[in-house]
């Protein structure tokens, strides 16, 4: 006779797709499926490609004699955990308030979780990536928006709501640009990826030579990868801005530091295309802190699960047979 072995269905909802997977034990992806993310429709219309890519992932597990233990969803915005809906899905406002979890579990009979995108990244860095040995993590994902998210002893804490989730007002400084709060130095205005685009206008207003000029004229989108190329490739203002960048995440470890005392910081997001040049720059400008032992015991990695990570994360919180 044969076992039937553990696995779980993850869905991420994104801006322009939503992926759905079956996840084993280890965090493997075994299957996936990507559904369009249809924008500005009513909310069944907008989850009703996700639950026929959901139905296929499933038809999958049966035809492997695979058992699932749950559907974890991830949002971008954020989430009623007990409650399992969506509060505020900025890019899917039709799925605010929507009672998501009831509708799954109705539909699948399946335990379901449901998750913001940077509280199941840290989930999933914790049970199946670069966490798995530590007691305080704190994930930091630098993508258009800041999130951050903090794990203790294996559970997600929520010690500040300013602090974590999607933080954009984060003060980490006491200059920089104004942010839309009416502050100066708010994590947002200082290592979003509009901030960086900012830093490197400025630059170009002031007639600085870059490589970033040609790029802009064949028309390419600003983005980490982008800036990243021009740095490996020699460019001066894109190592630059990488320095200036991995000053200020300095800053928002020391704020972190001080609030919570994570022994690992984890950073993820489209920041990490910065690869070696950015964590480098960050590790040298940590030796030079004045030696504590909250400095002492930290340590910054990136986050190894790339760009599934929350995905795989929101299968995280399952127990499997
Ligand atoms: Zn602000």
């Amino acid at each position: 006779m044969s076992v039937a072995k553990g696995v779980a269905v993850g869905m991420e909802i994104g801006g322009g797709q939503t992926t759905v997977a079956l996840i084993d034990r280890d965090g493997c992806v075994r299957e996936r499926c990507v559904a369009k993310t249809l924008r500005s429709r009513p909310a069944v219309a907008t989850l009703d490609p996700y639950l026929r890519a959901i139905d296929t992932i499933l038809q999958h597990a049966r035809d492997q004699n695979l058992e699932v233990a749950g559907i974890g969803v991830s949002i971008p915005g954020s989430v009623d955990g007990p409650a399992r809906r969506p509060l505020q899905v900025p890019i899917l406002p039709s799925l605010n308030n929507f009672p998501l979890g009831d509708l799954l579990e109705n539909r699948y009979h399946l335990p379901i979780q449901v998750h913001t995108d940077v509280d199941a990244a840290v989930l999933g860095e914790h049970r199946f990536g670069a966490g798995k040995t530590h007691q305080r993590l704190l994930f930091l994902t630098v993508n258009a928006v800041v999130g951050a998210s903090l794990v203790i002893d294996g559970q997600l804490e929520y010690p500040g709501r300013q602090y974590v989730g999607h933080v954009c007002h984060v003060p980490i400084a006491s200059t920089g640009p104004r942010c839309s709060c009416g502050k100066c130095g708010c994590i947002n205005t200082l290592i979003s990826i509009e901030a960086v685009k900012r830093m490197v206008q400025r630059a170009l207003r002031r007639g600085e030579e870059t490589t970033l000029t040609q790029r802009f004229l064949n028309h390419e989108t600003f983005s980490h990868q982008l800036l990243a190329e021009e740095a490996v490739r020699g460019d001066s203002l894109a190592q630059r801005v990488y320095r200036e960048l991995a000053r200020w995440i300095v800053e928002a470890i020391t704020r972190y530091l001080g609030l919570f005392e994570p022994n690992l910081f984890i950073l993820g997001g489209g920041v990490l295309y910065g690869g070696d040049l950015l964590l480098s720059q960050i590790r040298t400008l940590i030796q030079d802190r004045p030696k504590s032992p909250l400095w002492q015991m930290i340590e910054v990695v990136p986050a190894c699960l790339g760009s599934d990570v929350a995905l795989i994360g929101s299968i995280a919180p399952f127990a499997f047979v």
